[in-house]
């Protein structure tokens, strides 16, 4: 399945240090392929994966977290990103009583999910009445009224056609001060003209707050077909995709928000009248990553990145002594982590203009030769350096004099800041502790 076939992806991409571009574009091509097996939209999946890639070739280096995590944690967000984000509430209307109608084919979960739904709002307090409106299949109302006596929320039916039900259930609501009523429509096996237009009527009549569209999960690409045309002639609101349980693959709810740009608002996940669960994006996009519980993995390896960096510069910051073998290795450390200027912007307390930032890759290794030419006397006490050493360090490093002294001066000006910033605060990162 999707998220057995992504392990491997990621098992691959771990066990690689360091990932080229090539090895992403491999990965992500096999991620495509087990998406678009999984059933999901090609037109989703093509969009997604290029999100994937630009982000992925923009993200900087970094040593707490590994390329593969790196990866994993940018498809992390496309995947939510198409999911819709957040959960989406239902609509009851500010009128009582709400009406939800339930709308979708015949056998894709309509009258088993109107009584669910039922249940679910029960159990939160909401005074319910459940409306089978369904008169084109024979026997729908009965099954409805025992769903309806199991839960123990009234069920009506009366009547011959699907407004003179809903008038007469409109009557019982409003005596019952009913909150809301779930609505079971008429289905067919397929679409046809006559269900939509009968649909179409209601909403007209009616102004539900909800039109809810069920479809089946299983049935993948048909499954989003199917809410793509319902969506085209109706004010759909949401949808309920039901029998992920089974082996359904996945692809219907990743492409379901991006195609029909409907949220889908809950899943049915068995036949028991709870198995109806709220559609939560994120946890559905970890468990097409297969990882129990990524979005605060993510959140983790997020403030490690913060951590790392901030760690790293407070601790040679704070140092009292902060000779130029510090320099030395903070200069290293730069050409790594990115320029300084970034590192700084991170930093709540200090005052940029007071330093020279703008230190270029090519500065930064004359800085590092000269370094290198100092005795390791010179580097622990840099007040010693007068006029002669600094021509012979010159000399040893293959720079100038003046290279020499901007360094020295970007040396002192650091070390200034570091005087000011140590005097001032504790803790320059106190958001981080
Ligand atoms: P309707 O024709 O759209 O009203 O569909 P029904 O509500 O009668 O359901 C058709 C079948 O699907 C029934 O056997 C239900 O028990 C089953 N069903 C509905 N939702 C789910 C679900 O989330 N999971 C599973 N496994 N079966 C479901
Ligand atoms: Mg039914």
């Amino acid at each position: 399945n999707l998220t057995s076939r992504l392990q491997e992806i990621f098992r691959k991409l771990r066990g690689k240090g360091k990932l080229t571009e090539k090895d992403i574009e491999e990965a992500l091509r096999e991620v495509r392929q087990a998406l678009l097996e999984a059933d999901a939209h090609y037109k989703v999946v093509k969009e997604l994966l290029n999100n994937v890639k630009t982000k992925a070739l923009q993200e900087d280096v970094l040593k707490s977290v590994t390329p593969a995590e790196q990866i994993i944690r940018i498809l992390y967000y496309e995947l939510l990103n198409i999911l819709g984000g957040e959960k989406v509430d239902l609509n009851l209307g500010d009128k009582k009583p709400g009406i939800i109608l339930v709308v979708g084919l015949q056998g894709s979960g309509k009258t088993t999910t109107c009584a669910k739904l039922a249940y679910r709002l029960s159990q939160e307090q909401r005074r319910v009445l459940l409306v089978g409106a369904d008169t084109f299949r024979p026997a729908a109302g009965k099954q409805l009224q025992i769903l309806g006596e199991k839960i123990k929320v009234p069920v009506y039916i009366d009547g011959s056609n699907p407004f003179e039900i809903i008038d007469g259930a409109l009557k019982v609501a409003r005596e019952k001060f009913s909150d809301v009523m779930i609505v079971d429509t008429t289905g067919r096996l397929h679409i046809d003209e006559e269900m939509m237009n009968e649909l179409s009527e209601l909403n007209k009549r009616y102004h539900p707050s909800e039109i809810l569209l069920v479809v089946d999960g299983m049935t993948g690409q048909d499954a989003v077909n199917i809410a793509e045309k319902f969506n085209e002639k109706l004010p759909l609101t949401g949808v309920i995709l039901t029998k992920m349980d089974g082996d359904a693959r996945g692809g219907a709810a990743l492409s379901v928000k991006a195609i029909t740009g409907k949220p889908i608002k809950f899943i049915g996940v068995g036949e028991k009248i709870e198995d109806l669960e709220y559609f939560y994006p994120d946890r559905l996009a970890s468990r097409i990553l297969g990882m129990g519980d990524l979005a605060s993995l993510v959140e983790k390896i997020e403030k490690n990145i913060e951590l790392e960096k901030m760690a790293k510069l407070e601790e040679k910051l704070k140092k009292s002594k902060f000779d130029l073998e510090d320099f030395y290795i903070q200069l290293k450390e730069l050409k790594k982590v990115g320029t300084f200027e970034q590192i700084l912007d991170m930093l709540p307390y200090v005052p940029k203009n007071k330093i020279n930032v703008e230190l270029s890759e090519k500065e930064i290794k004359k800085f590092l030769a000269i370094i290198e030419s100092m005795t390791p006397e010179e580097r622990r006490n840099p007040s010693i350096i007068n006029g002669s050493r600094r021509q012979r360090i010159a000399r040893g490093s293959g720079t100038s004099v003046q290279d020499v002294n901007r360094l020295l001066k970007q040396y002192f000006q650091t070390l200034e800041l570091i005087k000011q910033i140590n005097k001032g605060k504790k803790s320059m990162f106190p958001f981080f502790r």
